[in-house]
């Protein structure tokens, strides 16, 4: 795979990713609004809080992500996509593919 094309991937997943988490967070938001599911008294309660902070959280992931996405395609513009931060060697497609928002080589990684 090209670099362009990884981090169009990338980014094509990440969008799904944010729809789907932005749905389940205003589904969340609506069933609060209509019980009261707060209340951490009730069992029912405890779970749906904890739900909400794991999509909260993941919503969170999924937006920092995306920031990391749109600043690896400044990169790619730029020509410095896919060189490792470290020793200015370019970072392997097979890394690349696996993990689009990779900084270094896996050789500088793995020194770490
Ligand atoms: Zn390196």
């Amino acid at each position: 795979m090209e670099h362009r094309q990884i981090l169009t991937n990338a980014l094509a997943e990440n969008t799904e990713a944010l729809a789907a988490l932005e749905r389940d967070h205003a589904r969340m938001v609506e069933a609060s609004l209509d019980s009261n599911a707060d209340d951490e008294h009730d069992p029912e309660g405890a779970t749906i809080a904890f739900e909400r902070e794991q999509i909260t959280a993941a919503l969170a992931r999924t937006r920092a992500a995306r920031e990391r996405i749109d600043a690896a395609l400044a990169e790619l513009e730029a020509g410095r996509y896919g060189i490792c931060s470290s020793c200015e060697k370019p970072i392997s497609l097979e890394r690349l593919e696996a993990r689009p928002l990779a900084t270094q080589c896996i050789r500088c990684a793995s020194t770490r």
